[in-house]
């Protein structure tokens, strides 16, 4: 645990490292049970500190704020799993080499409530579901895919999935806002029950505030009997959720039905303005909706970072699906500062081909793709090499494959820059 200084733990006498058992006599699951308890004006913190238990007391004014950080959200145990089997699921098909953590299929609505991780429903008991009442867990994030009680069941390979449109509803009687998914797998929960779907949680909104629709990944360990959507496939899906959310933002006043940008991608239509977001792109942006229209609109910012590096060549390098729209921003920096820019899309090797995004990238993948030989006269210590901070996600920033970014700096030799956009803009932070 770590205290901010000043804050109202640090005046209670609380210290980094102390154990925090209870608040005011109410034990502590996890990080909500903390936020829950740290409401009331008076608070006593049970706590160990060297193996000595202790009460300290504090005070809390309204809107102040406790100034306590946490290792991890739960601290009852591991995070809950699904009891799913579903046949596209992204975790059967890694290879088998990757960190232990990326094995656990997380279905806990606790880390879907602090983290906006989707969830199934399939997995809560009676405890749950009156835990989410009573402490107002909310919004929740719900993974639908098909709201037909058989298409879903099969789908997700278990008989407990069908219930999913009476588990939606019991959650709108409790005042609780969902963002939903569909995970779209051709031929499985397309056309008409992607039509079914997108029309059932419509009317459940506006306690169900988004569904996104995001085309299944597979990778090349991929179960034989699935296959990715062509381009002109996509390009009709694209047309079908577009017609609805015309409709929606007719009926509605809102969109609700949210393509992800691998859609506009692919079938190379351009992404849409803002606006078309409803204001919930915060909600959505970690799914892979609203990324590109994001990059766009906060590109004078980045480009101010770049221009700031002052080197004469840089090497861009992203997944091969965002490429083009990073290639297009290239060309015209390039004309406005005369700095070289060389735009490199990684092919990812890890996952296979089909896998495009940068954020399932490893460091091998894009040291493969940097052996290029046009590309090695411009790798040296007077060019930058600027990568995507989603490919650093990993405990400490390492990669999938658990490499940090000094690796590619060590390798290439050349400076190397990772980009994070945040609420203040774009950080070109160099690695040492
Ligand atoms: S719910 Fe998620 S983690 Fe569980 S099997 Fe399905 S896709 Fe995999």
């Amino acid at each position: 645990m770590t205290v901010e200084p000043e804050s109202v733990a640090s005046q209670a006498g609380l210290h980094r490292g102390d154990r925090l058992l209870a608040i005011n006599a109410q034990s502590l699951r996890d990080v909500i049970d903390v936020r829950v308890c740290a409401s009331e004006p008076e608070l006593a913190f049970l706590i160990e500190r060297d193996g000595q238990r202790m009460t300290v007391t504090a005070q809390r004014h309204y809107g102040q704020s406790l100034g306590l950080d946490f290792q991890a959200s739960l601290f009852d145990g591991p995070m809950r799993v699904c009891r799913n089997h579903c046949e596209f699921c992204f975790v059967d098909q890694m290879p088998s080499d990757l960190r232990a953590s990326l094995y656990v299929k997380d279905d806990d609505y606790r880390c879907s409530f602090l983290h906006g991780n989707y969830i199934t429903l399939t997995n809560l008991t009676g405890a749950d579901w009156d835990r989410i009442a009573d402490q107002h867990l909310s919004p929740l994030y719900v993974s639908v895919h098909a709201t037909h009680p058989e298409t879903r069941i099969a789908l997700m390979k278990n008989p407990r999935a069908g219930d999913i449109m009476a588990q939606l509803q019991r959650l709108v009687a409790m005042g609780i806002q969902i963002h939903t998914q569909v995970v779209l797998v051709p031929g499985r929960n397309d056309g008409p029950q992607l039509d079914r779907t997108m029309s059932d949680l419509a009317a459940l909104y506006p306690n169900v505030l988004t569904l996104t629709v995001v085309p299944v990944g597979l990778t090349r360990w991929r179960n034989p009997d699935l296959r990715p959507y062509t381009d002109r496939e996509i390009a009709a899906v694209l047309t079908q959720v577009l017609t609805w959310q015309a409709q929606f933002r007719a009926t509605l006043g809102v969109g609700f039905v949210y393509p992800a940008d691998e859609m506009y991608l692919r079938a190379g239509e351009p992404v849409p303005e803002v606006e078309a977001y409803d204001g919930r792109l915060d909600a959505m942006v970690e799914n892979g909706v609203g990324m590109v229209r994001r990059f766009v609109d906060t590109w004078g910012t980045l480009k101010a970072r770049l221009a700031d590096l002052a080197v004469a060549r840089q090497v861009w390098v992203t997944g091969t699906l965002f490429a083009p729209v990073l290639r297009a921003h290239a060309r015209v920096f390039e004309a406005e500062t005369g700095v070289r820019i060389d735009v490199v899309d990684v092919p990812n090797r890890t996952f296979g081909e089909t896998v495009t995004v940068a954020g399932l990238l490893t460091v091998e993948d894009i040291l493969a793709a940097l052996q290029d030989a046009a590309l090695r006269d411009a790798l040296d210590s007077a060019s930058g090499l600027i990568v995507p901070a989603e490919v650093f996600r990993g405990p400490g920033g390492v990669a999938l494959d658990d490499q940090p970014a000094s690796v590619i700096r060590e390798v290439t030799g050349c400076r190397v820059y990772v980009a994070a956009l945040d609420a203040q803009g774009w950080d070109l932070r160099a690695v040492g």
